[in-house]
């Protein structure tokens, strides 16, 4: 049996991001991911938003991680020489019932600290982006794109500069609640005697919560996997920031809107429905759907829009249910000490890792 100090589930954005952070002053962090490398799942199929914080309530966790993390992660990004764009974000809007939705986030952005928001008129909008259809918009200056492959390949990097480890093909099977902290049994044969365990397996992380000893049913910590998937059009070019529309206040995502890469090559999506089981597995039925909700703000051939990819939300909120936050979570009370649960990191989780994992960090008790 190996003993460590810090065991993190997960090689996602989230998990590598605590890693790196508590790597800086505690020895023998072990990462544990079952696939062969890094974010194979939720943080490579994703938008690759740097979010500014205008979609969530005031105070809750997503609007305070993501306003911090963001900042951090552009410091980060700085610091480590990883490719971003701080191209700014349109939310565009054609009638009466949009432009009070725009007032409505304008309000939101700037109670959660998001600055320099700012409404801007349809001969605006021509000016910085001629193909865009939109009377009014909401331009966020702040928000941007990042090549995430680099940045978790950093953060990798430095974990092992600090010492600690990622081990791949290490799939959590079990885990035993012991005296001195988790015993947690591994695909590759080994058994990690562990004093804190954390657990950051996006959509598995309702499952390591249930291994553990939670009840997830009782605690409404049960996960709702919700598919998006994204098509390209590579005819469409020279635009410079990303185009949203005004999200359905009741919906449970933020509207088919357009992205650029850090190509400048331009993808829609992600769309939302939910599913049983994790499976990318995608076929062209959807077209329709994103056709018609794309040239609402611009006008598109559909010949040239083609499937690019999918990702899968771990979502808390199910069909019928409002907000829920991030669950970020130490679970002494529930019986489980030095266990810290991270439940439901959907969107903007990339934007939040930083903030995420400083937020984690000081939940311990060195
Ligand atoms: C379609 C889509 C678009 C998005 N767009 C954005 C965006 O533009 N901006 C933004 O900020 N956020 C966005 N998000 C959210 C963001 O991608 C996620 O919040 C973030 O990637 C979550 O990272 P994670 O590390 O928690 O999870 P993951 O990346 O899923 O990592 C979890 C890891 O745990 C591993 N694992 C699971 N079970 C086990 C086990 N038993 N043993 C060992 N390892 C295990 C998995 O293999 C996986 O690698 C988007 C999400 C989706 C789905």
């Amino acid at each position: 049996m190996e003993k460590v100090n810090i065991v993190v589930i997960g090689a996602g954005v989230v998990g590598l991001a605590i890693a790196e952070e508590l790597s800086k002053t505690i020895e023998d962090v072990v990462v544990l991911e079952k696939e062969r490398s890094f974010g194979r799942h939720t943080s490579s199929r994703n938008s690759e938003v740097i979010h500014s914080g205008i979609y969530y309530p005031k105070d809750s966790l997503k609007a305070i991680m993501c306003v911090e993390g963001a900042k951090s992660l552009y410091e980060y990004a700085d610091t480590y020489c990883i490719p971003y764009n701080r191209c700014g974000k349109l939310i565009v809007a054609n009638n009466d019932e949009e432009y009070k939705e725009l007032d409505k986030l304008l309000e939101i952005g700037k109670n959660n600290g998001v600055e320099d928001l700012e409404i801007i008129s349809q001969a605006e909008i021509k000016e910085i982006e001629p193909l865009v259809k939109a009377s009014k918009a909401l331009y966020v200056p702040c928000t941007g794109i990042i090549n995430t492959h680099q940045l978790m390949e950093t953060m990798e990097e430095k974990i092992e500069e600090n010492g600690g480890f990622v081990i791949y093909d290490s799939e959590v099977l079990e885990i035993i609640k012991v005296n001195d902290g988790y015993e947690v049994v591994s695909s590759d044969g080994e058994t990690y005697l562990t004093k804190y365990l954390i657990n950051s397996a996006g959509l598995g992380s309702d499952k390591i919560a249930e291994m553990v000893g939670i009840d997830t049913k009782k605690y409404n910590l049960k996960l709702h996997l919700c598919k998006g998937e994204y098509y390209k059009d590579n005819s469409i070019k020279n635009i410079k920031h990303l185009i949203y529309p005004v999200p359905d206040p009741q919906g449970i995502f933020l509207g088919i809107h357009l992205t650029i890469n850090l190509n400048s090559e331009v993808r829609f999506g992600p769309n939302a429905y939910y599913l049983q089981d994790v499976d990318y597995k995608t076929d062209d039925s959807f077209k329709p759907e994103f056709t018609q909700a794309i040239k609402r703000y611009i006008d598109i051939d559909p010949e040239n829009l083609h499937f690019d990819d999918c990702g899968i939300r771990p979502k808390l909120q199910g069909p019928n249910d409002g907000f829920r936050d991030f669950y970020i979570q130490e679970e002494s009370e529930k019986g489980f000490p030095n266990f810290i649960n991270l439940i439901g990191i959907e969107s903007p989780g990339l934007t939040s890792c930083l903030a995420i994992a400083k937020y984690v960090g000081k939940m311990f008790n060195r």
